[in-house]
């Protein structure tokens, strides 16, 4: 029997399995999916089993044997090592990257595997003998021992369990439970209680009113009163027994909680659940865009949808953008789900999360809720996977394998032939075209589910604040808004959009973006060569001393931070209780969770704070929402800015005004009659859509294009500027005349960790020779220029082209 094996070595450059053998012994045990150890050159290294054959076409004297064996489970499943294959493919990665990232932290690094015995007496005389009064053994002393066979049988009946020693050391934690008998036995107990022990019947009424078979008994004192001595009588009676029982360890989850029952739904959102069931009913793969503006219950078909799927035996995947962002929303669904639900929380050490991906492969759990990586998690039975707030950036990894969450997430239906929401009140222009092109189905919500109405929105001119002479951050009707709020004791959200803090130059006076000649996207500044560049075509010019346009002198580069936000607000309105929400204000495990709690408690009056603040908040006393500088994204130079401000501005606006009061919105802009902010008063995103399509189909940009962007960096410049034109030029001679090829530019931070940056871009609608060429160029990188301390990355659909 032959192995084939993806070996994990850092940089080697060849992308293949190696043949290994496998040893007579281990033929029943060796399956694909599990990891090993084998020789390779030198080394011994740990590969992935990714398949099993009879013969090799090599010699059979230069194959070498496995050496060992690290899981007697595949932790890869075959679906999951068929995605692997597909994702190295599509995103031109290296195989051991595709298959490495579909594993929690914990699984990668080399721990040692443990057997532990569950079920002793179910063992065999000669197996126990060899035991003796371990209760547990390495899974390699195991197999020098010639028993991986044996355990593998007992493995698969439960009668022992295999686990990595990590886990052993930080993960599990145990608790007293308290087992208690049926009513009848209780109440015979209450009867022979005397009733000066007054606490014991108290418990033992308390334990009769609450019904169940066991307790924690941390949580039978907190909830009854008694303290433990009382329960330590019981038990010395043998009323009830206890016993030290693992647990999975608790994580933090917030304490804001769903009532846990469905809502009656909306004629919208039961038409919208009704497509959904239907598809997963007829077991088709469907993707459906579920369009509904904020608050109009997306989350809420969610999680019918998949109470549905669940009634069918089946499991479902929810991604949310950023899981610490979203505590409210993974609380609705423990709250609905309960015990089901794991959450992948990127607040959890990597012991945690490698608990709660064992759960997931275990099968205890049947809903998993987490951020990009969640869409990898082992479940064997999807019915459903959800991707909310679809349009957002992060669910594209950027770093190998650079795959799109949604891509893989469609993927993974496919096999499992089962339906995928994708869930936005803005959907990114590519899901929408395909909505219309009917790849995707739309299901639209068009009302709030509460029947509130949005919030008013109104947009400042701060040019105009600047002529009366007003040069604080805050225009006259934020400022009046946010007193008034203070008096009437209602909630403040106010949010300073720091993406593309400092990175292009306006005028205070006119509102002008010194813009690239050449494209319709505004120069960015270099502080290093004090001019601006354009990062599409190349363009350079120094930066103005005067505007272009109406030559006042008040031009220079844009941007404020927060910090600076919160001290003018504390002159403004010293009175008020500020929480601020940043990079620096919660970078502490947790913070962000304790933030957004006190705020939800009433702790106090404004939340001040970058986007971080515009996601999933649903607090019902926000009634004004205040954009600092809404143009600050606008300007970023990346063919997606005006969809990116479009998409902010409605989010953070959609948090005002959710339950009884009405909401109101102010927008603060030097470019008020820009379209996307012009837009987002209504916020309708058919008509923004509309147009800024018009747009890309103009200027030839995604979605009417794909666009692949290839990056050289080395620390010499020369060399840099040099493997950029030679991997443009291939690129060049090898692909079609239907590609357009851009560049070499310089990248918009052209200088990294003293590394020099370049970048060539490809735009094509149909390219079948892409993925090889990319392949071919990938593989001559590294077997060639990286030995010249060239690092290259190839990036297909990049989330942002600077
Ligand atoms: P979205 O995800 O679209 O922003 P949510 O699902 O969070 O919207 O719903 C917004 C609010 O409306 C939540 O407080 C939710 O509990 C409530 N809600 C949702 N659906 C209904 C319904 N059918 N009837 C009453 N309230 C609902
Ligand atoms: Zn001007
Ligand atoms: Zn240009």
């Amino acid at each position: 029997m032959i192995a084939e094996v993806i070996v994990d070595v850092a940089a080697y450059p060849i992308d293949r399995p190696f043949d290994y053998a496998v040893p007579a012994e281990w033929e029943s045990v060796m399956e694909p999916g599990l990891r090993v150890k084998v020789p390779f050159g030198p080394r011994k290294v740990v590969g992935y089993v990714t398949a099993i054959k009879m013969h090799s076409e090599l010699d059979s004297g230069k194959i070498k044997p496995v050496l060992e064996i690290i899981d007697l489970e595949p932790v890869l499943s075959t679906e999951l090592l068929a995605l692997s294959k597909w994702m190295a493919a599509e995103t031109i990665a290296y195989e051991i990257d595709a298959l490495q990232v579909m594993l929690p932290a914990a699984m990668r690094a080399k721990y040692e595997k443990i057997m532990r015995v569950v079920k002793p007496e179910l063992l065999d005389d000669s197996f126990r003998e060899f035991l003796g009064n371990r209760e547990q053994v390495s899974l390699k002393a195991l197999q020098d021992a010639h028993l991986l066979n044996e355990v593998k049988k007992y493995s698969e009946q439960g009668i022992v369990q295999i686990d990595t020693a990590i886990q052993q050391k930080t993960k599990m934690k145990k608790v007293r439970m308290i087992h208690i008998p049926d009513t009848a036995h209780l109440e015979s107990a209450l009867e022979e209680t005397h009733s000066n022990a007054k606490k014991q019947v108290e418990l033992l009424q308390w334990l009769l009113l609450h019904p169940s078979k066991s307790m924690e008994a941390s949580e039978i004192m907190n909830k009854s009163g008694v303290k433990a001595n009382v329960l330590k009588a019981l038990l010395d009676k043998q009323v009830i027994e206890q016993s030290q029982v693992e647990v999975y360890r608790e994580l933090d989850a917030p304490k804001m909680r769903d009532s846990g029952k469905p809502e009656q739904l909306t004629d919208e959102q039961q038409s919208a659940l009704s497509a959904i069931e239907q598809a997963s009913d007829k077991k088709k793969q469907e993707t459906f865009l579920l369009h509904g503006i904020t608050g109009s219950g997306k989350t809420e078909v969610y999680l019918q949808a998949i109470d549905h799927v669940l009634k069918k035996g089946k499991e479902a995947i929810v991604l949310v953008p950023e899981i610490s962002l979203t505590p409210q929303m993974t609380a609705r669904f423990k709250g609905r789900f309960g015990e089901l639900v794991a959450v992948l929380h990127s607040g959890l050490s990597s012991g945690e999360k490698y608990d709660e991906w064992r759960r997931i492969h275990r099968g205890e759990v049947k809903v998993a809720i987490g951020a990009r990586s969640a869409v990898f998690a082992p479940f064997t039975n999807l019915g459903l996977l959800i991707l909310d707030e679809e349009h957002e950036s992060t669910y594209k990894q950027e770093e190998s394998p650079r795959y799109h969450a949604r891509d893989v997430a469609i993927w993974r239906a496919d096999y499992h032939r089962c339906p995928v929401i994708l869930g936005s009140a803005t959907p990114s222009l590519e899901s929408y075209a395909r909505a219309t092109k009917d790849v995707y189905t739309l299901l639209t919500l068009t009302k709030r589910a509460k029947q509130q109405a949005l919030p008013e929105v109104q947009v400042v001119d701060m040019r105009e604040e600047l002529k009366t002479g007003n040069r604080s951050m805050f225009s006259v009707a934020l400022a009046d808004g946010i007193r008034q709020r203070l008096e009437r004791k209602e909630q403040i959200v106010l949010l300073l959009n720091k993406r593309g803090f400092s990175s292009f130059v306006l005028c205070r006076d006119c509102g002008t973006v010194v813009e690239c000649p050449n494209c319709d996207i505004s120069l960015t500044y270099h502080r290093s060569s004090e001019s601006l560049k354009c990062h599409y075509c190349g363009h350079e010019q120094p930066v103005p001393i005067e505007c272009p346009e109406c030559a006042s002198e008040h031009i220079r580069f844009f941007g404020t931070g927060t910090q600076k936000a919160q001290e003018e607000l504390y002159k403004l309105v010293p009175e008020a209780r500020v929480i601020r929400m940043d990079v620096d204000t919660t970078s502490t495990k947790g913070a962000h969770e304790r933030l957004l709690h006190d705020f939800g408690e009433g702790k106090a009056d404004i939340l001040l704070g970058t986007q971080m603040i515009a996601k999933g908040l649903d607090f019902p006393r926000i009634t004004l929402v205040g954009v600092l500088a809404a143009d600050t994204s606008l300007h970023l130079a990346d063919f997606r800015a005006a969809e990116k401000t479009f998409q902010l501005l409605t989010q953070v606006s959609g948090r005002a005004g959710r339950d009884q009061l009405p909401g109101e919105v102010v927008i603060q802009t030097y470019d008020p009659e820009h379209y996307a902010i012009e837009l987002s008063k209504t916020q309708e995103y058919v008509p923004f859509y509309e147009l800024e399509m018009d747009r890309r189909r103009q200027l030839g940009y995604p979605p009417y294009y794909f666009v692949t962007v290839v990056q050289f960096s080395h620390e010499d410049v020369l060399k840099a500027a040099d493997y950029a034109h030679k991997g443009t030029s291939f690129l060049m001679e090898q692909l079609s005349s239907e590609s357009v090829i851009i560049g070499p530019t310089a990248a918009a931070i052209s200088r990294l960790n003293n590394r020099y940056r370049y970048q060539c871009l490809v735009k094509y609608k149909q390219e079948p020779a892409l993925v090889p060429v990319l392949q071919k160029l990938l593989k001559h990188y590294k077997t060639s220029w990286a030995k010249d301390g060239l690092v290259m990355s190839i990036n297909r659909e990049p989330t942002a082209i600077f």
